[in-house]
């Protein structure tokens, strides 16, 4: 096992893939999932031929849930040999151990990348750094599924330390419980402390995992060129509503155009116009609201909840004990915080006289059926 010290600054080099430059946006385009040979050709084709010049396509799947389609493995391999062989794009995919990345190197893979749930496990990073150490080719960390990032540098320290020098960052978002806008929350403030301590470090945004669908694809991108991230990887599938893993956020390579061709790319030189401070604290607060609002939809979903435990316990909404109680431990909360406990309090107030609405929501319901039941 070899001693690794943490680096202040890496060594990075332009990926070495004749002909492809590092032209800002770097793109890589392809399915979550190589599902057969007929539907990763038919997508890498499409790509190609809109200059698409990097296809990723799964091969090894970490699914959250047992049961869900886990990659089709080693086949695939000979199938993106194929689409390297027929379109001359680099083809990329996930590893996630040691023996992934013998296979995707006997078969000449062009890049690699590492996923999310295998970047939070260094033992999982370190058996993979091991197994490339000797290779040269780009290497992509994505950051890891909880909002750390040290555990993210870590990574990268590690496959830097194993003389990987091709390399660059993924931002994917983090996870959160519960059901929000965002499948992966993108909390940006994180990939950008990465490029303010590594700025050589190229950085890439993944719209797709970090949406969860569709519709916020467009915006996603937008805000990471906005910043001045080297690119994006984009999940793309000839047959998005019939892909076998994250259908609902893949695009068809048509519309992965389109979507490319809208974004604005403002200049990242000074004396033109560069993102200044007040962009970036905006975007932080952009991304704290829409945290605030997601979990004020979570907490409104368990008032209702509530509103049904009262109405069949036969209990008043209002219990005035907790009422208070709540206000209390809140103020408490803001004074250790350094938060006006005045503001706090109004805040509670507002949060508390909506979930009482809720709750009245919820008696009144069964009140007017059950006039109704009488009047019939
Ligand atoms: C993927 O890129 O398909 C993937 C599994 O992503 P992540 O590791 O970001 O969840
Ligand atoms: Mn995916």
């Amino acid at each position: 096992m070899h001693k690794i010290k943490s680096i202040h600054k890496l060594e990075c080099e332009a990926w070495k893939l004749p002909g492809f430059d590092m032209k800002r946006p770097v793109l890589i385009a392809g399915p979550c999932s190589a599902e057969t040979e007929a539907q990763t050709l038919a997508t890498a084709r499409v790509l190609s031929a809109q200059g698409v010049k990097l296809f990723r396509a799964g091969l090894w799947k970490p699914r959250t849930r047992p049961g869900a389609f886990e990659g089709v493995g080693v086949e695939g391999l000979k199938w993106l040999q194929k689409v390297k062989k027929e379109t001359a794009m680099f083809t990329g995919t996930e590893v996630a151990n040691a023996q992934h990345v013998f296979e995707a190197l006997k078969y000449g893979i062009d890049f690699l990348w590492i996923g999310a749930r295998t970047t939070a496990n260094p033992f999982a990073v370190q058996e993979i750094a091991d197994a490339l150490r000797g290779a040269d080719l780009p290497v992509l960390i994505k950051n890891p599924i909880n909002p750390d990032l040290e555990l993210w540098i870590g990574a990268i320290e590690r496959i830097h330390s194993a003389g990987i020098r091709q390399l660059a960052a993924i931002h994917r978002g983090f996870s959160t419980y519960g059901k929000n806008d965002y499948r992966n929350h993108p909390q940006w403030l994180i990939p950008i402390e990465l490029h303010r301590r590594y700025p050589n470090l190229p950085l890439l945004t993944d719209p797709s995992h970090i949406a969860g669908n569709r519709m916020l694809i467009p915006q996603v991108c937008q805000q990471a060129m906005d910043l001045n991230f080297s690119g994006l990887i984009v999940e793309t599938h000839i047959n998005p509503d019939e892909a076998w893993s994250d259908a609902a956020q893949q695009v068809t390579p048509e519309r992965l155009l389109e979507i490319v061709q809208s974004l604005h790319y403002r200049n990242a030189s000074i004396g033109d116009t560069p993102r200044n401070l007040l962009d970036d604290l905006r975007m932080q607060i952009d991304d704290i609201d829409n945290q605030l609002i997601d979990l004020l939809s979570e907490r409104m979903k368990i008032s209702k909840e509530i509103g049904h435990y009262k109405l069949q316990n036969n209990i008043t909404i209002l219990q005035s004990r907790r009422y208070n109680e709540i206000i209390r431990d809140r103020n408490e909360k803001a004074m250790r915080k350094g938060v006006d406990p005045a503001f706090i309090s109004k805040v509670f107030e507002h949060i508390h006289e909506a979930s009482v609405l809720v709750q009245n929501e919820v008696m009144n319901a069964r009140n007017n059926e059950s006039n109704k039941q009488d009047r019939l």
